[in-house]
């Protein structure tokens, strides 16, 4: 199944955060990474009080589950010392989102598919459009016209 994964990080090094959730997510039983967009820096999402964001996004094809995906990715958080307490949007070692899983849908309390935030936030979108040019949402959307629509004011890739 292909499976995006959306990562960002403003704690404790944000790139070495990203680099170390890549080389947990291409060690996952059953999966492969199969693609990698450019890192964004991006202002926070919500309290304003908190160190601008590195984000991109993973392509994997795996053959693990949803919700086992999604425990793996809660895990490799777990490992790099995600803490769970704290504010909504609040600052974070690493977050790892599925972003969407082949054309699934669900909405179970542990997971949702696509991830709701996929529409509403450039530094997803962006580079979710990057490794996905053709990707649709399962409603139809196409995620290349999103990303295009997006207000990406304060996105910035890095170079390469
Ligand atoms: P956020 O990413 O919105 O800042 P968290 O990373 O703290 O928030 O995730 C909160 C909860 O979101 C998790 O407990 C998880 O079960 C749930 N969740 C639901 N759908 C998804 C998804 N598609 N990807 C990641 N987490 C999800
Ligand atoms: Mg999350």
């Amino acid at each position: 199944m292909p499976a995006y994964v959306g990562l960002g990080s403003n704690l404790d090094d944000p790139a070495a955060q990203l680099a170390m959730a890549l080389e947990a997510l291409a060690a996952l039983p059953d999966t492969r990474l199969v693609a990698l967009s450019g890192r964004y820096h991006n202002p926070p999402m919500g309290p304003q009080d908190q160190p601008d964001y590195l984000n991109a996004v993973a392509g994997l094809l795996t053959r693990l589950p949803a919700e086992a995906l999604l425990a793996a990715l809660q895990g490799i958080e777990d490992a790099q010392g995600r803490r769970r307490e704290g504010p909504r949007w609040g600052p974070r070692t690493v977050d790892l989102d599925l972003l969407a899983y082949g054309n699934t849908r669900i909405e179970s309390d542990a997971l949702t598919l696509p991830h709701p935030g996929i529409c509403s936030r450039p530094f997803v979108l962006v580079p979710l459009a990057e490794v996905a040019p053709g990707l649709h949402l399962p409603d139809g959307q196409s995620v290349a016209a999103l990303a295009a629509a997006a207000d990406a004011t304060g996105l910035r890739r890095e170079e390469p």
